[in-house]
């Protein structure tokens, strides 16, 4: 797994917002990382830029149809290209592939995940939806193979740098920082009329769109809160979300002492994916330093679980457990689809998923079969909600 020398890396969604910022770390560290697999869902042409500039084994297409424009861009070099989840699959099992980062959205991630953890890879993880949908089993197999799990979605990463050299067993909770997003202070009148616009517009981060809007209903958290769940196991309670709209502390714990530890910095993603990447090394960066005299205010206030609801379904489908998160991740996919095609309004995100929630049958002990089902009977019914 973990190669001494140099470490070799597939991307799974390299064209998007985490997945280019992955390859101007790797580019910037000059060595230690090696690009093996890239891979975008249509965005051909970056798709081929990237490859002439990384020279990766594989390159991967998500939408088949596309997959002759690829070839054609690739004539000039050794690069295999390969299409859909069947050529993630292929390529994260390749046996020169140290570690894959998922950098993918939503529930495409989860089987190349699965697929690459039984072939003993190491796992620098963007895609929470992966958490979110099957924890328990993805945490299992991973223990099985011994394979590490790195977060890189940074209130996680903040949490594993916080942890380093502690026992787990000495967690009283942990605190996971939120920015509040675009809508911070509205009431659930002001959100009626708010556009897709303006919901994109995310004060801190630049990130996809779907995480932009998830960020602007809280789901986001909501699916951290999950997502930290299993990679720390912790217990629902042990969960606490605080909103700090600086977005400078990137989250916390605290011990059984009372002692908690912070991890700071400014917003950047470049340094959890670059952490997560090194790990266990910490290198070198010159990434933008942070001073507090520009910041000599930092603040905190709770989150509104009412004009925000969907927070509060996310712990209600955590508490209950089973495939409800996977139901409460596939309808949320489906309704933000909808938001960012302006079939539905924002509020209206919350209330079908609400109800979606409701009309899928519970099971308590999911097989993997049992979660391709509920992902797709939810999207089914859904949509039937949206129409
Ligand atoms: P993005 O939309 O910018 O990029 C997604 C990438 O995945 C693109 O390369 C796209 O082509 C590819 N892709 C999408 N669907 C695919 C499919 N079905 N099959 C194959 N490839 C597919 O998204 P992003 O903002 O980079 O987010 C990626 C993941 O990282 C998400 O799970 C998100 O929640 C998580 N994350 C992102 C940030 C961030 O700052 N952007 C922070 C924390 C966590
Ligand atoms: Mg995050």
């Amino acid at each position: 797994m973990i190669d001494s020398s140099t470490k070799h890396i597939a991307i799974l969604g390299s064209t998007g917002s985490i997945g280019t910022q992955a390859l101007e770390v790797i580019q910037e560290l000059n060595g230690p990382v090696k690009v093996h697999t890239l891979s975008a869902f249509s965005n051909v042409e970056v798709l081929i830029e990237q490859c002439h500039q990384f020279q990766p084994k594989y390159a991967i297409i998500g939408d088949p149809n596309l997959l002759g424009s690829l070839k054609n861009g690739l004539e000039d070099t050794d690069i295999q290209a390969l299409e859909g989840q069947s050529g993630l699959c292929e390529a994260v099992q390749d046996d020169q592939v140290d570690m894959v980062l998922t950098a993918l959205v939503g529930y495409a991630g989860l089987e190349p995940t699965l697929k690459a953890i039984s072939a003993g890879k190491d796992i620098a993880l963007a895609n929470k939806e992966t958490l979110v949908v099957a924890g328990e089993l993805v945490m299992q197999l991973a223990k099985e193979h011994k394979v590490r799990i790195l977060p890189v979605d940074s209130e996680h990463s903040a949490i594993f740098q916080c942890l380093q050299g502690e026992n787990l067993a000495t967690v009283e909770k942990i605190i996971l920082t939120a920015s509040g997003g675009p809508f911070r202070g509205r009431s659930r009148d002001e959100l009626m009329s708010v556009t897709k616009h303006q919901a994109l517009k995310h004060p801190n981060w630049d990130m996809g769109a779907k995480i932009t809007i998830d960020s602007a209903t809280l789901m986001n958290k909501g699916l951290e809160v999950i997502e930290a769940k299993w990679l720390f196991d912790l217990e629902p309670e042990q969960i606490e979300v605080i909103v700090h709209p600086q977005s400078i502390i990137h989250s916390m714990v605290q011990f059984n002492d009372g002692s908690i530890k912070a991890q700071m910095g400014l917003p950047d993603m470049k340094l959890p994916i670059q952490y997560a990447i090194g790990y266990p090394s910490r290198f070198t960066s010159g990434f933008e330093r942070f001073s507090f005299t520009d910041y000599p205010t930092l603040t905190f206030e709770q989150p509104n679980k009412k004009v925000f609801k969907n927070l509060g379904l996310a712990y209600s489908a955590l508490n209950k457990g089973g495939n409800t998160p996977c139901i409460l991740n596939a309808a949320n996919e489906v309704v933000v689809d909808a938001f960012l095609k302006e079939k539905i309004k924002f509020l209206e995100m919350g209330d079908i998923l609400e109800t979606s929630m409701t009309k899928i049958p519970y099971i308590p002990i999911p097989t993997l079969e049992d979660y391709r089902q509920t992902d797709k009977e939810t999207r089914i019914k859904t949509l039937e909600l949206i129409n």
